[in-house]
């Protein structure tokens, strides 16, 4: 049976590779082009643009992104077994998909991105998730090189990026977003929608960069943060006594006995500041 766009069944794509999923590298695919048409869409409008995808495995999302008319489609995929499959999408759409085999958290991808407005989507692979998300939040400049992140992560993950002090999953997470982006939970995504299902909910999370967020040095911002979370049912004073302590919260004019799940954004960065 053809599909919208011409090429075979996912289920039939993975058939005829030999693509039985593999735990260890996070591998749960989607097979329901509705369902991955929906996830790119939620990226806005991809005309003329470039997106970076982490993990095509068999393209599912790979082929949405390009059904709605991006620009190109750069993907990083670690498991060889995947090529065969990408090519016949790349013999399809002639110029528009580049496949980079390799691991995508030893590639620089803002040495591979091209001129002009840059997307990245990802049905990201558990293990590696949060690891690629912080180093795009956390380049030396700001503005970064991509325009958003629309991401598929666990939920509960999800959960942490999106939220504010005094929320139970606020944590490094959240305050590392929250420093330099507007970030937002779109839908979720049931287990059954993917092949094997995983164990829990999935949820789509969209960030776009802030264009002027509060100056701080990333890697201080990130000090503070491990430090304070690391212990983060103890006061402050206690979990930051390494990085200077009650003279350090002294300083910055925050008081020593709170905890770190109780300061906003903003009151990290003057830590951070302070240090
Ligand atoms: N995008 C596909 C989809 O939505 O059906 C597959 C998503 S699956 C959750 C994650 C994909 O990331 C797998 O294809 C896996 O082989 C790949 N992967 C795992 N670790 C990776 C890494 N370090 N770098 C690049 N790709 C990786």
């Amino acid at each position: 049976m053809a599909t919208l766009d011409g090429l075979p069944p996912l289920r039939d794509v993975i058939q005829r590779h030999g693509l039985d999923a593999r735990k260890a590298l996070g591998q749960n695919f989607l097979l329901d082009l509705n369902l991955t048409q929906k996830i790119a869409r939620s990226a806005g409008s991809l005309e003329g643009v470039t997106v970076i995808e982490v993990g095509p495995g068999p393209g599912g999302l790979t082929r949405a992104i390009l059904s709605l008319g991006a620009k190109k489609v750069i993907a990083i995929e670690r498991d060889s077994r995947c090529l065969p499959a990408l090519a016949e999408i790349s013999d399809h759409y002639p110029g528009k998909l580049e496949v980079i085999a390799g691991d995508a958290l030893k590639v620089d991808l803002p040495s591979i991105a091209p001129e002009g407005p840059v997307k990245i989507i990802a049905n990201l692979p558990y293990n590696v998730g949060t690891q690629l998300l912080v180093n795009w939040l956390l380049p030396p400049t700001w503005p970064p090189f991509w325009e958003s992140l629309t991401l598929m992560f666990q939920k509960e993950v999800g959960q942490r990026i999106v939220a504010n002090e005094d929320d139970d999953h606020y944590g490094r997470l959240g305050v590392l977003a929250g420093w330099r982006t507007d970030a937002r939970m779109v839908f979720d995504v049931p287990p059954q929608a993917f092949t094997p299902p995983p164990k829990v909910t999935s949820t789509v999370v969209n960030l776009t960069p802030r264009p002027q967020p509060l100056p701080c040095d990333a890697k201080k911002l990130e000090r503070i943060t491990h430090a304070a979370f690391g212990q983060r049912r103890k006061m402050l004073r206690q979990s930051l006594k390494p990085l200077g302590g009650e003279a350090l919260l002294n300083k910055a004019d925050i008081d020593p006995a709170r905890r770190a799940e109780t300061l906003s954004v903003e009151e990290f960065v003057t830590l951070a500041n302070t240090l």
